[in-house]
């Protein structure tokens, strides 16, 4: 690798010292700032588990063609813990280059949900940054200021050929069995009269003059590639010459994303394995400006359990869902994405963003990862008894959200006669905190807890149930200010010590408090359930009101 690196060092070099005296204004500009930049390549610094030094400079670089979904949050978020870990800096930087195909919202709502996920950008949108603008369509002129370094270098080429001859060209190409890339017809143009052509106004796009063969690159996850990746030339006259600037004069995306990587000074780019083919393109570029190129490593595709790629039809991975459908919190959702082809090497799958931060390292799986939702409802209810557990933001967004639909619930219409003068968000916290670990999501927890907002009609038939005026008027003795869990365990406990007949009287006792108790739902312990209700709703529960002088 350092012989090939090297080189690329030398080279760049070399390249900028001679394009300073030769080129234009502008690309000296550029050019002078990329000698200053040039340096022996970057150690990754977060080589599998081992640390090394050196903040890097991140970015996640969305199109508004599309909303954040699992596999580009999962990019963006590995991006941001590479940032965070090594103390460096993680962008946000749109490229909409593609008109056509923009949706209007998609950048709002990119930005939204990003923040959501807690994937706050140190530069970008919004916040700004030294190298601003981060939206490429504020930045087109610097696009054609490069184009331009390259026309003058002889690197890249102006190319007039019609729409109609380039279809023609590939049908051709494509009928003898042939590759149906460009045949470099207006690379052969003289450049004055290119020059001269343009400056008529003639409709070109500007390509890149591909090398006959790409330089390798290490991936910092799939090692050496650049050896399997196809030729820049790919014989019988065909290139895959790239283009750079389209006719409306806009950027193609691999022009803008090389320029801008550069000028934001971006060291790694962690992106999905689609962009893997047009990396030696890209390095290519970076070797034309003279410029040493940022680490890469290619993450894996998301698939669904029978290895297709995740798409709108097999899954709905829009994050908005998982955020309004399924409710999923952000930190369940940025633990379960992290662990999509990372591994942490640590004994527990659960992990804040904190953790997340200290634990992360460039431990990434080569290939493919499948996604089961399983796994993130797991995480969703670990998360959920964090948040109790903490009982900060959190836990108060779970309360409210939960008070919410019990108001709004109209068959918990007698809720307020269980409560008795009680405050119901009091009185939803305490539930909440006893049963966290089976909270998935609002509507679902209210429904499992739905005992504790109805009045339950107890079997007070003496017929029914004979034991029971004598368990409430047992359990009547604890007081109002004994009413607590373990006050409770050891009268229960004495009650079934005392009782007859039975082969587990403790285990059929606390089956039959929670069948009266809690309509025989399981969830929180049965003293717990009891010290929630409260003592008089308990023994009313429990058949109490036939002993109504004790209660
Ligand atoms: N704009 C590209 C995308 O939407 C960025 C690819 C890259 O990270 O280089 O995925």
């Amino acid at each position: 690798m350092s012989a090939f690196l090297l080189f690329r060092v030398q080279f760049g070099r070399y390249t900028c010292r001679s394009c300073l005296a030769r080129l234009s204004k502008n690309a000296k500009r550029y050019c002078s700032s990329a000698s200053s930049q040039s340096q022996l390549r970057r150690p990754n610094p977060l080589n599998k588990s081992k640390l090394s030094p050196g903040p890097a400079r991140t970015r996640f670089a969305p199109s508004p063609t599309g909303y954040l979904h699992l596999g580009s949050l999962r990019t963006a978020l590995f991006n941001y813990l590479l940032a965070k870990r090594t103390g460096g800096q993680f962008l946000l930087r749109i490229e909409d280059t593609d008109k056509k195909r923009t949706i209007p919202d998609a950048e709002k709502r990119l930005l939204q949900d990003l923040r959501w996920a807690g994937l706050e950008w140190d530069e970008g949108p919004e916040v700004g940054g030294p190298y601003g603008p981060y939206k490429q369509s504020e930045r087109t002129e610097m696009y054609h200021e490069h184009a331009e370094i390259l026309l003058e270098s002889g690197r890249a080429y102006r190319c007039f050929c019609t729409a109609r001859r380039l279809s023609e060209l590939a049908e051709q190409r494509s009928k003898l069995g042939l590759p149906t890339d460009y045949d470099r017809t207006c690379a052969n143009i003289p450049k004055e009269e290119s020059d001269h052509r343009a400056a008529r106004g003639e409709k070109h796009v500007v390509r890149l003059l591909i090398p006959d063969a790409y330089p390798q690159f290490v991936d910092l996850i799939y090692g050496n590639v650049g050896r399997t990746l196809k030729p820049g030339r790919r014989g019988d006259e065909a290139y895959e010459d790239p283009i750079l600037l389209k006719t409306d004069g806009l950027p193609t995306y691999h022009l803008a994303n090389v320029v801008d990587d550069h000028h934001m000074k971006i060291t790694h780019v962690i992106r999905g394995t689609e962009w893997l083919p047009a990396t030696p393109k890209h390095l290519a570029m970076y070797e034309a400006f003279g410029w040493t190129p940022p680490e890469f490593a290619h993450v894996g595709l998301l698939t669904d359990q029978e290895g297709n790629k995740l798409s709108k039809r097999n899954f709905d991975t829009d994050i908005a869902s998982f955020r309004d459908k399924m409710g999923i919190f952000p930190e369940a959702l940025a633990n379960f994405v992290a662990l999509l082809g990372w591994s942490h090497g640590s004994r527990s799958d659960i992990i804040t963003m904190n953790d997340l931060i200290n634990k992360f390292t460039m431990k990434f799986t080569k290939g493919n990862t499948t996604v089961t939702l399983g796994k993130l409802w797991f995480l969703q209810n670990e998360h959920a008894r964090i948040r109790a557990n903490d009982g900060g933001k959190g836990f108060d967004e779970m309360v409210d959200k939960v008070v919410e639909l019990v108001n709004r619930n109209s068959s918990f219409g007698d809720y307020e006669t269980v409560l008795g003068g009680r405050s119901l968000r009091d009185y939803v916290a305490k539930i909440i905190r006893a049963d966290a670990k089976n909270y998935s999501t609002a509507e679902g927890f209210v429904m499992r807890s739905h005992f504790f907002f109805t009045q339950l009609i107890h079997p007070t038939s003496v017929t029914d149930a004979p034991g029971i005026p004598l368990l409430a008027k047992d359990l009547a003795e604890i007081s109002e200010a004994d009413w607590q869990p373990d006050r409770l365990k050891a009268k229960i406990k004495e009650i079934a010590a005392g009782a007859q007949g039975a082969e587990n009287p403790a285990k059929e006792l606390y089956h039959y408090l929670r069948k009266v108790l809690a309509d025989g739902k399981d969830g929180a312990g049965v003293a717990d359930i009891m010290t929630i209700l409260g003592r008089k709703e308990s023994l009313r529960r429990l058949g109490g009101d036939v002993l109504r002088s004790n209660v």
